[in-house]
């Protein structure tokens, strides 16, 4: 965090209009309380990946759509079925895709990615994707993979823009585009790569200074080290072993997740030893119990995948004794 606040499960429903119809705060949402709240902001930035065009045209129903979703399927299996630390990649499919495998996580993460799908499509595994992507790997190894020895599973959907017109996702740019409704004067910044995420911060920030009459600021983003990173290192793990005599797995696990904020996350085991428990096996496992081929399946984040089930698993029983927080 760099000076701003957050609010989670808050979904912003309408605008606040002023005297001139430029947007002048956002009505919010409570998804967990139902509240509804509003915000007034000189400047408001819409930056909601995919869903981007939900917000534009909320802000101003005139403009075009400018996301073209497209989806991405992975698998986990066994690390067994293929072992070797390299990475696999297919690089063009019959029908024009890539498709990947690699180990990550003590398992091996199979994916593809460039389906196209309506914006507010619901994002799942689907049958069909578990057979295209065993259909793939199954080439490759000696012992073919079968649904059943599948452990997990996500999907998500990438922020692809469009300019105009039709024309496959493959070949749409990852760049990002910044844009500024002059009708509403909403900022949307779309598209671009987790990769490019600071540089897309500076200049939407630039562009927000620009809109709002001020001096273009030294952006510190380039050199802001993000919570947990401080003080890191590639065996920061062992540091965890030592302090707070866990297993390898766990400890590892703990600082590719949280870093050197691991600890704060193992002090809360102290008051919910449960947690501990549940860390260990998700370290262990991969999140074997939660999968059963066919479930439903929606992706967060790709890289918070394992920490938000944490989360979520120990949510009434961790959550409800911080302070300001309420589990519904
Ligand atoms: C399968 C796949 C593979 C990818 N591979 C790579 C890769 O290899 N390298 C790379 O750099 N990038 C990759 N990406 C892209 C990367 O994940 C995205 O670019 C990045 O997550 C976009 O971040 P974002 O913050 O713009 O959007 P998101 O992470 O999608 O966040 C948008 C947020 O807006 C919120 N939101 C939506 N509507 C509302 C509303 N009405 N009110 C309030 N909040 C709202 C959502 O809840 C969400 O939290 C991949 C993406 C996918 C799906």
């Amino acid at each position: 965090m760099a000076g701003g606040n957050t609010l989670n499960y808050a979904k912003v429903t309408d605008f606040l209009r002023g005297a001139n119809g430029k947007a002048s705060g956002v009505v919010v949402k409570d998804q967990l309380s139902e509240d509804t709240f509003s915000v007034k902001a000189k400047a408001i930035i819409n930056a909601t990946g995919p869903f981007s065009d939900s917000i534009r045209r909320l802000a101003n129903p005139t403009l075009e759509r400018r996301m073209r979703p497209s989806k991405g399927s992975h698998i986990l299996l066994p690390l067994e079925v293929f072992p070797t630390e390299d990475a696999l990649l297919i690089p063009k499919t019959v029908d024009g895709r890539v498709v990947f495998a690699i180990p990550w996580g003590g398992r091996l993460l199979v994916g593809t990615t460039e389906e196209e799908v309506a914006p507010d499509a619901e994002v799942l595994v689907t049958k069909a994707d578990v057979a295209y992507l065993l259909q793939h790997i199954n080439q490759y190894l000696e012992q073919p993979v079968t649904p059943n020895e599948i452990v997990s599973g996500f999907a998500g959907l990438r922020p692809l823009v469009g300019s105009t017109g039709d024309g496959d996702t493959k070949t749409l740019a990852r760049d990002d585009v910044i844009e500024m409704d002059p009708t509403s004067g909403l900022i949307s910044i779309m598209g671009g790569k987790w990769t490019t995420h600071r540089a897309m911060a500076e200049d939407t920030v630039h562009c927000a200074q620009q809109v709002l009459g001020m001096p273009q600021m030294d952006s510190q983003t380039r050199n802001h080290i993000l919570y947990g990173g401080e003080g890191f290192t590639d065996d920061y793990w062992k540091k965890i072993c030592r302090e707070y005599q866990v297993s390898e797995g766990t400890a590892r696990h703990l600082a590719a997740k949280f870093g050197t904020a691991s600890g704060k996350v193992l002090e809360l085991t102290i008051e919910a030893p449960a947690l501990l428990r549940f860390l260990w096996e998700v370290a262990r496992s991969g999140r074997k119990s939660s999968m059963r081929f066919g479930l439903r399946w929606r992706l967060l984040s790709r890289t918070f995948l394992l920490a938000g089930s944490a989360c979520s698993f120990t949510r009434g029983k961790i959550v409800s004794r911080l302070p300001h927080w309420s589990v519904h």
